[in-house]
């Protein structure tokens, strides 16, 4: 396909704010594409070079942007700076100087590769070849594809298009029926690369796609948990299952292939760097491949104990890795095995996959195991429960004795019961911020005085409101707020927010900060799984956790969560 025609179906999905809307035009464009570039179309769909866990970043500078317009289409420096400072939008203004190559021929895998290439460019003399790169390309473009272009490389695409809409439009676009999604999503689970699953289809289609299976490097989307408030309710939804103890500290799914090792985060970053030492005990593990879910914190030898939270997340840093490794070393408690050698054990149930790990892992310093009890009894849960959180620990999770391993699922294989669990709503919410509201009196400085919080409709594919939240912030985190959602403020409602509030600013929903509130109400302001007018609202509600960086959009609470979460409030404390 050419870049021009995707240019077109990007300025359609740009001016639409339905979600119908946007799969029509979608999934015609994915009718377009062709098996050599429907990654990449469905990379730039998802406005990413490539999924994170490749860690490719583009790294350019507004300034570098700056500088490749005007050398492109020979305007002075300062006139391209404050036209940016009128627009707001470098893409508006490489359209508005674009000139020329009208009959651009430049097709969406050259333009993708010549990004890509700009992605990969590093050391003495990067940022002037990237300038040089870049303007180039402008040189080739119609205006249109110079807009598309820009905002791109500067993250600025603001499309929000879903995964489950990509997903969904994929299916319709080569069968004809959006059915085939179900099997697109498993597919996209077990590896976490749409872009990857989209070339699988286009090569192999159904058939290629119905035998997809993990692959070693490939990060699995995380199994979830759900939630349930006492532990008569579990032993009622699970019977006889394993309790196996909650830790806080990083999500750590593990690879293994011979002696290559990568450690991916609970969002699929990839933090192998900050974990040498689990590195290199993972190495000498005696299975040439590998993949294991665990939880890494930072544990006291002396004492036997862990460490706090707050001492873990300081390993993630860029600088010092190796001293704090040293003074602060990471153990690994591992929970879940996927994968041995070319044996994948997604698919066995949870009592042969944890015989597996008590045969393959032995409690040693910087690899460990979770504990877990076997029982049919609410008392002996309790007991086990209230040990746990004795030693230190978050809580427990109980698994279905012959539950598979649900990728990027949260179902009642696994359900957690937390040590805040005890009183009404003590749980935590993670909301995603929408929109926000100016500020009134003191906050009129800053500029912002609440943001509009939604949680994820994952049946629809879209946000839902659920609170308005101003308090909890200190001022800084006001100002950073603003900053950062300045960033990402689009002009209209965003296609996939559903809202009957309208806040001062919308913002792509990107960002998830975690809240506290005493009660779930039912309310006829927020659209949290509204039926018939009423939906569901946070009664005093307030911010405990900054932005979340291990958390994106549709990482926050589901609409049916909260659902579960109002209905089990009443009931009564785990004790
Ligand atoms: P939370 O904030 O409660 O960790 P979450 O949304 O990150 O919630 P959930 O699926 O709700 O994730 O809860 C399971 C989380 O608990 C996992 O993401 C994992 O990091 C952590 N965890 C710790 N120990 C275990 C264990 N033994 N089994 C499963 N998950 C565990």
């Amino acid at each position: 396909m050419r870049f021009e025609e995707l240019s077109r179906y990007l300025l359609r999905l740009e001016s639409t704010s339905k979600r119908l809307e946007m799969f029509d035009i979608l999934s015609d464009a994915f009718s377009k594409a062709d098996k050599k570039d429907i990654a990449k179309t469905v990379y730039l769909m998802q406005e990413e070079l490539m999924p994170p866990f490749f860690n490719v970043q583009l790294g350019i500078a507004d300034r570098m942007v700056e500088k490749a317009i005007a050398d492109a289409y020979g305007v002075d420096l300062e006139t391209v700076k404050s036209s940016n400072k009128k627009l707001g939008d470098l893409g508006e203004v490489a359209e508005k100087y674009g000139k020329g190559a009208e009959k651009s021929r430049l097709t969406v895998s050259e333009v993708y590769d010549r990004i890509f290439k700009l992605s990969q460019m590093s050391g003495e003399g990067s940022v002037e070849t990237k300038i040089n790169s870049l303007s180039d390309l402008l040189k080739e473009c119609s205006q249109l594809e110079a807009k598309y272009i820009i905002r791109f490389v500067m993250g600025k695409l603001r499309l929000g298009v879903g995964e489950a809409t990509i997903m969904e439009a994929l299916s319709k676009a080569k069968t004809n029926d959006r059915r085939f999604k179900a099997e697109l999503e498993r597919a996209f689970n077990l590896c976490s690369d749409l872009g990857y699953v989209a070339e699988v289809f286009y090569d192999k289609g159904e058939g290629g796609i119905k035998k997809f299976q993990i692959e070693v490097m490939r990060p699995i989307r995380p199994a979830l948990a759900e939630r349930l408030g006492s532990a008569e309710e579990i032993i009622d939804k699970l019977g006889r299952c394993a309790i196996d103890q909650k830790f806080d500290g990083f999500r750590s799914q593990v690879h293994k292939n011979g002696d290559e090792v990568k450690v991916f985060s609970r969002n699929l970053e990839d933090i192998t760097h900050f974990m040498p030492e689990i590195v290199s005990a993972v190495r000498k593990l005696k299975h040439e491949k590998l993949i294991f879910d665990s939880e890494a914190l930072t544990y006291d030898e002396d004492t036997n104990t862990l460490y706090p939270f707050q001492i873990t997340i300081q390993r993630k840093r860029k600088h010092g890795i190796a001293e704090i490794s040293e003074s602060y070393p990471l153990r690994l408690f591992v929970f879940d095995l996927m994968l041995i050698d070319d044996e994948s054990l997604m698919n066995k149930p949870y009592k042969e996959r944890r015989a597996r790990i008590d045969e393959i892992f032995k409690d040693g310093e910087t690899i460990s195991k979770s504990k877990i009890i076997i029982t049919d009894d609410p008392k002996e849960l309790t007991k086990f429960f209230e040990e746990t959180i004795g030693s230190g620990l978050e809580g427990v999770v109980a698994k279905k004795l012959d539950g598979i391993y649900s990728a990027g699922a949260r179902n009642f294989n696994w359900i957690k019961i937390k040590r805040s669990y005890k009183s009404q709503l003590n749980d935590t919410i993670d909301i995603v911020i929408l929109g926000y509201f100016k500020g009134r009196g003191m906050r009129a400085d800053f500029g912002i005085g609440a943001v509009l919080g939604g949680v994820y409709n994952k049946a629809k594919d879209t946000f839902e409101t659920i609170t308005k939240v101003g308090s909890g912030f200190s001022e800084e985190q006001f100002k950073i707020l603003r900053k950062m959602l300045d960033q990402i403020k689009v002009p209209h409602k965003p296609a996939r927010v559903d809202s009957i509030m309208i806040p001062d600013v919308w913002v792509d929903p990107k960002y998830v900060i975690t809240v506290k509130a005493d009660e779930i109400t039912r309310s006829p302001t927020h659209t949290c799984d509204m039926k018939n007018g009423v939906g569901y609202a946070l009664r005093f509600p307030r911010a405990v956790m900054f932005i979340r960086g291990d958390k994106s959009a549709a990482d926050a609470n589901t609409s049916k969560e909260i659902v579960e979460m109002f209905n089990n409030q009443k009931k009564v404390e785990l004790r």
